[in-house]
């Protein structure tokens, strides 16, 4: 089959990566790491689809698209595929002895594990996708750690995530990892269009996601309700000296949210130190639809912008391990406050 379909923008690396192996040589469990929006979940989709596609072709990825396995993949990544199972966020550990559903809700490790030890449906490999992983408590890892060390034949498992540190390494080092880098602007771009959005919409939306579709969906759907929007207007109140309420930081949007921090401020850094050209200063700005109030901000001397931009980092570290995310938060807010 020369015309298979692998139907995932860019991301060459993982394609190549993948493409070099075949069934025998696949490992039974990778890691896939990287920002937030940039396709990994989206990759691993079709990977398992790819993986259970009966059709013949010449690489590992692709898949014909009509074949009684991919019929059971839906365009918008809903899969009834009996040998391909999905969960995203935490997974609990679970009765081990209870219903065994394999309800998306409560899906736990045991269920996960009970699962993958039943023969397959159609004969083949079975595929496990945990996005976003992460264990409600440690007995909930060790169950899969235990699943990890020693994989019944035929199972591939796939857990991505956006801070690989807060991983057990026993389960890290049980799988392959593989660094998701950041997407192209023009890849956003493409991304967005082909979700519906018009060209104009994509371009200034791609413009601010610093190389994340989450990022730049987050934008189009306006600011109010995002994480973005609900960060930068902590940040505004932080850097004007108030104790905002915070409503932002979770453990799963803490990465993510000091990411944005650290835009907003390399931002300030570049209008203080009157870096940016005086015809158009926005179009040198990462938020630049924030420009307006990072102008109102005092100035920041490029050392001060510097040690700031070394906290937040380090807060960075800080919150890939179990700490309460309010207490980052709090950090980085004294950072902002004493900054200028
Ligand atoms: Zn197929």
């Amino acid at each position: 089959m020369s015309d298979a379909l692998f139907d995932v923008a860019a991301l060459e690396g993982p394609k190549r990566y993948f493409n070099a192996l075949s069934r025998d040589t696949i490992a039974h469990g990778y890691l896939f790491s990287g920002d937030a929006g940039v396709g990994k979940k989206t990759f691993a989709r079709r990977l398992a689809q790819s993986l259970l596609c009966t059709g013949s072709k010449d690489t590992l990825l692709g898949y014909d698209g009509t074949c009684s396995s991919c019929v059971l993949f839906r365009a918008s990544g809903e899969s009834h595929h009996p040998d391909f199972f999905e969960h995203s966020g935490a997974l609990k550990i679970g009765e081990a002895d209870g219903g065994g559903g394999f309800a998306a809700d409560d899906l736990t490790a045991r269920d996960v594990v009970r699962q993958l030890s039943l023969q397959s449906y159609s004969g083949g490999l079975r595929v496990l996708l945990l996005g976003d992983v992460d264990f409600a408590s440690p007995a909930a890892a060790n169950a899969l750690l235990k699943f990890l060390e020693e994989p019944p034949n035929g199972v591939v498992a796939i857990l991505t995530t956006n801070a690989p540190e807060r991983l057990l390494p026993t389960i890290r080092s049980r799988l392959v990892e593989l660094r998701f880098p950041l997407l192209a602007r023009g890849t956003v771009v493409d991304v967005l269009k082909r979700l519906g959005h018009s060209k104009a919409d994509a371009e200034a939306a791609a413009a601010l996601a610093g190389g994340s579709v989450t990022r730049a969906l987050a934008t189009l759907d306006g600011d109010e309700e995002s994480l973005r929007g609900s960060v930068a207007r902590w940040f505004f109140e932080s850097a004007a000296g108030r104790s905002p309420e915070q409503t932002w930081a979770s453990r799963e949007t803490l990465d993510e949210g000091l990411q944005t921090i650290k835009m907003l401020v390399r931002d300030w850094c570049v209008l203080s130190q009157g870096a940016a050209p005086k015809k158009a200063p926005a179009d040198a700005l990462l938020m630049r639809d924030y420009a307006t109030e990072l102008t109102k901000l005092p100035e920041l001397g490029a050392a001060a912008g510097a040690e700031l931009l070394a906290k937040i980092g380090e807060a960075q570290r800080i919150a890939r391990t179990n700490v309460n995310p309010g207490m980052v938060s709090e950090i980085v807010r004294m950072a902002i406050v004493s900054a200028p």
